[in-house]
């Protein structure tokens, strides 16, 4: 049996692939099972920040596989204290606590449970705990029941009710929508600095600064996830420091780039304290509240700790925004009919189509129309919706490999319009 035949007969068909098999990486290049070339403009979606067979995250998991694979949170755990510390001083540089999961969806639930303790311990003035989460259309924040229901993309929840009550949803970039949302049950706001799978779009500015404003005058909690343009990919170690610096949040969370393609996720939880100016907020999580077998295992965090440093050490980011620049101002110069705009910020673009010029035969989505011919021409990229494709490339990106990239799109485009 082939690959083909073998997924189709053994594994759930919850995911539509494109017809070629990776087998092996080395920075922004993949190779498949028939030995093609491919540049990675995918990652994993936005998952490999240093390409893949990095050596430094390499010999980091050579030498930690040889002496401790796992071990359980009944123990301390160096190499977790270790990633903490490295992200609160380092990369988040405010005082808070983190806690370890395994993916993106599992740091977001735990984002709602504190949302739901922050609640409890900040009752409403009937005394009742607030539970309410205010999220965004378009949004998304995972596949777990409880970052389902936070989702804002019905095609996701379809077929699951009933799903975790307390979300609203409302447009994002308005403000005036989050404050109407806003009732005595609201515990917090939860957003993606910038949304991702919803299309790339990113918060203007005010946007995030008027809702920081309502979440004071409210006492809710701030949320942002992360996960996707988090650590260096939205050209700041911070994504949402990218678009405002001044502003504090309550919490993020994080995964995909976290790992550089080791499963590993978490959040942060600022050390800010409550109304009653003695708890802090870290600490309605406590002992007992929350969990992960896996969570925080000592490769997991080996692997991030390597990535980290790496992505810090070699002022990644800072390469993330020029190649932006780069990207932007090549594509700009060639007027292309075919593009309508980029979005984005980093290496976390997203590049509208005029989808009518693609020639997509009947039933296929424009986007992935481009994708698949992009990908016979030697460039894998996502898709974002039916009229966006995504560049989600390695943060150690290339002047050279990005011109590269820049090229197979434009003769790709230039031979569908
Ligand atoms: N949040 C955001 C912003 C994401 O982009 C994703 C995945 O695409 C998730 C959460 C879910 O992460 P995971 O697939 O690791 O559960």
């Amino acid at each position: 049996m082939t690959t083909t035949e073998k997924l189709s007969r053994y594994v759930l068909p919850t995911y539509g692939r494109f017809s070629i098999a990776p087998i092996r990486g080395e920075g922004v290049w993949l190779w498949d099972s028939s030995g093609a070339r491919y540049l990675d403009f995918c990652c994993g979606i936005a998952v490999c920040a240093l390409g893949q067979s990095h050596p430094r995250l390499t010999a980091a998991l050579s030498h930690q596989a040889g002496l401790l694979l796992h071990c359980s949170n009944l123990y301390e755990i160096p190499q977790q204290a270790d990633l903490a510390e490295l992200i609160v001083e380092r990369c988040v540089s405010l005082p808070g606590k983190m806690f370890f999961s395994n993916s993106g969806a599992e740091a977001n639930d735990g984002l709602i449970k504190l949302a739901r303790r922050f609640g409890l311990a900040t009752p409403n003035k009937n005394g009742d705990a607030r539970y309410e989460i205010i999220t965004f259309t378009k949004s998304f924040h995972g596949r777990t029941l409880g970052s389902m229901a936070a989702t804002g993309q019905d095609k996701i929840k379809e077929g699951f009710s009933p799903l975790l009550p307390g979300f609203v949803h409302v447009p994002y970039n308005d403000a005036l929508a989050v404050k109407e949302a806003i009732n005595h049950n609201t515990a917090a706001v939860l957003l993606e600095p910038i949304q991702g799978e919803g299309g790339v779009h990113v918060a203007e500015p005010d946007f995030l600064l008027a809702v920081k404003r309502l979440c004071e005058d409210h006492d809710l909690l701030f949320l942002l996830d992360e996960v996707q343009c988090g650590f260096g990919r939205s050209g700041n170690m911070m994504g949402w420091r990218s678009i405002v610096p001044a502003i504090e949040p309550d919490a993020i969370s994080w995964a995909k780039g976290m790992g550089g393609g080791f499963p590993i996720g978490g959040f942060w939880v600022s050390d800010r304290l409550l109304g009653d100016d003695t708890t802090p907020l870290s600490s309605v999580l406590g002992p007992g509240s929350h969990g992960s077998t896996y969570g925080g295992n000592p490769f997991a965090c080996t692997a991030s700790h390597a990535v980290l440093t790496e992505i810090l050490d070699h002022h990644l980011p800072a390469n993330a925004a020029e190649r932006e620049q780069q990207i932007r101002r090549e594509i700009a110069s060639w007027n292309h009919p075919a593009i309508t705009q980029i979005r984005g910020l980093g290496l976390m673009l997203g590049i509208g189509l005029r989808t009518e010029l693609l020639n997509a035969p009947d039933g296929t989505s424009p986007a992935i129309h481009l994708c698949t011919k992009l990908m016979a021409n030697g460039l894998l990229v996502p898709p974002a919706g039916p009229d966006t494709i995504r560049f989600l490339p390695p943060l150690n990106l290339s002047h050279e490999e990005a011109d590269h990239g820049l090229s197979i799109l434009r003769a790709t485009l230039d031979e569908l319009a």
